[in-house]
């Protein structure tokens, strides 16, 4: 008798690099990106990153400890 091969599908929180988090299906509970569809123009062929300056400051305010 076979046990549940699938593995479980979590609601994952995905934080990335620029400090943007959202929620995407994973089998992973929580994962960390570098780039994301928000933070990266490759993703959205729009020039959407102007907008993120806000983000991205606060990002540099975060993380820009040294
Ligand atoms: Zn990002």
């Amino acid at each position: 008798m076979k046990e549940s091969i699938q593995p479980k599908y979590y609601r994952a929180s995905v934080t990335c690099a620029c400090g943007e988090a959202f929620e995407t299906g994973s089998t992973k509970e929580s994962l960390k990106v570098e780039i994301c569809s928000r933070c990266h123009p490759f993703f959205t062929g729009k020039q959407k990153f102007v907008d993120s300056g806000g983000r991205v400051d606060r990002f540099k305010r975060k993380y820009g400890r040294s």
